[in-house]
């Protein structure tokens, strides 16, 4: 009897078992197996803000129903509390605790850690927590239900922003402290300062160009963040979420190529440097389509697809990644910001920036407010390459035409003669992405 192909998961999070399950559509016999070395499986860290403001009544249930999902209905192995040691590409075995297990292929889904500030007493404090997994927002959970209300968040990138939006929600008195001179440093100056001023408005205290040198404790627990510059800042909950690190050692133990930034490339069928290696998630690296150069995103929506691909591909199939564009939106307070493709940050000689703002609706109708547009294409040939949006209302459909347009490659000429819905509730005859078109046309 031929023995079932063994295709082993690293990681059991969002990618491993999207790739898991990719591969069981792919081999129905193969033996499958994730291996996560926390408590949980198949959960989705994206409704952690939205746990925390109470918009999401219990994401804890919603993740295991997704789990048992994955073990009883796709007889996919889930092995938790289970830390994989180290990879052996040699002999294709994973090196367990007590044991070792043979693949033939392997999927590498270990994703990313934040980075923790070098703050002595920071981490070991009882009221310190990450922003990324269950047992996270496990603990903030009780600490608010204690009576926790000053909340002090390290980092105002994505993630803090997204944490900070969910504490306001919650009644909780925010300060976000950012080591660079504006939040969302991966957006415009204008964009960033659209989501600081809707969070300032929603009551948080935004601190840029400061960090933390110390931290006042009593007993295990946080009482006063020390900033560099002598602030103090009295705290009930420190949230940390400055940044991230790809969780990458293993490969790099076992010879894969890796990125300087630490990230783990993978061709257009997510394979690694190293035969029947696989790698998806917020652990990789993708050929970005405008730019046709790696890079490292660390989103959802680009985890998702990868890990399709790696699961297809390890399991015989064949698939290939579609455009990666860094496609992201984000809500921050009253507004909402989004990206995709080049934006006035990495644009490059040839491209043009063009700003303009339209209405998401009829102004005669209720609700309307103006969206703010940062459009990216290319000065030759007229090439939409990206776009940046702030807004209270529309953004969201928005950004994802423009990143359809992105995709396609269409120019500012077809951008402006698109034929989009309208009727005054939703949008303007002249859509703002028409506008947006038109007026890099008549530039
Ligand atoms: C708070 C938050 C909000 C987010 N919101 C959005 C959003 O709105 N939109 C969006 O696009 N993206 C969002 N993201 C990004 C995205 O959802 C996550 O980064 C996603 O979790 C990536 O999943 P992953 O499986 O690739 O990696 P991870 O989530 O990092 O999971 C990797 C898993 O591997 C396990 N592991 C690591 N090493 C080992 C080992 N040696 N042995 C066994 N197991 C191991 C870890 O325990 C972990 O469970 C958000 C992320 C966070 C943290």
């Amino acid at each position: 009897m031929v023995e079932p192909r063994v295709i082993a998961i690293v990681g059991g999070a969002l990618s491993g078992p999207t790739a898991a399950l990719k591969a069981r559509e792919i081999d129905r016999t193969a033996r499958i197996v994730i291996l996560e070395q926390g408590a949980a499986v198949r959960y989705a860290v994206g409704g952690l803000a939205y746990s925390v403001s109470r918009e999401v009544a219990d994401l804890t249930a919603a993740n295991r129903r997704q789990a048992q999902l994955v073990e009883r209905v796709h007889h996919i192995e889930v092995r938790t509390r289970v830390r994989v040691e180290r990879i052996d590409a040699e002999s294709r075995q994973l090196v367990l605790d007590k044991e070792r297990l043979r693949y033939d292929r392997l999927i590498f889904a270990a994703g990313a850690e934040s980075i923790v500030p070098d703050v002595a007493g920071l981490e070991t404090a009882r009221n310190v927590f990450r922003f990324r997994t269950p047992a996270d927002l496990k603990g903030i959970s009780a600490a608010l239900d204690r009576g926790a209300r000053r909340v002090v968040i390290l980092g105002g990138g994505y993630f803090g922003v997204e944490a900070a939006d969910g504490f306001l929600r919650r009644k909780c008195r925010v300060t976000i402290v950012e080591r660079e001179p504006r939040l969302l440093s991966r957006h415009s100056e204008t964009i960033a300062a659209m989501a600081a001023e809707a969070l300032q408005g929603a009551g948080a205290t935004v601190l840029t160009g400061a960090a933390p040198a110390s931290v006042m404790r009593e007993g295990s627990q946080v009482t006063t963040v020390v900033l560099a510059d002598g602030r103090r800042l009295k705290a009930d909950l420190v949230v940390i979420a400055a940044g991230l690190r790809p969780r990458t050692d293993l490969l790099r133990a076992a010879g894969a190529r890796l990125l300087p930034d630490g990230t783990v490339p993978i061709d257009e069928h997510a394979a690694t440097s190293l035969p029947g290696v696989f790698a998806c998630g917020v652990c990789v690296s993708v050929p970005h389509a405008p730019w046709g150069r790696p890079i490292w995103f660390a989103q959802a929506a680009m985890a998702d697809k990868t890990a399709q691909v790696a699961g297809i591909c390890a399991a015989g199939g064949d698939a290939r990644l579609g455009a990666v564009l860094g496609t992201a939106i984000l809500r921050a307070g009253d507004t909402t910001i989004a990206r995709t493709g080049v934006t006035s940050t990495d644009a490059g000689p040839d491209a043009a920036v063009l700003h303009v703002t339209a209405p998401s609706h009829d102004e005669f109708f209720p609700g309307s407010e103006p969206i703010a547009i940062e459009l990216t294409y290319q000065r030759s040939t007229g090439r939409v390459l990206g776009a940046e949006l702030a807004g209270r209302a529309g953004v969201d459909k928005r950004i994802d035409v423009f990143a359809t347009a992105v995709a396609g490659g269409l120019t500012v000429e077809q951008l402006a003669a698109l034929d989009l819905a309208y009727a005054p509730p939703y949008s303007a005859v002249r859509d703002p992405v028409n506008v947006a078109g038109n007026a890099a046309t008549t530039r």
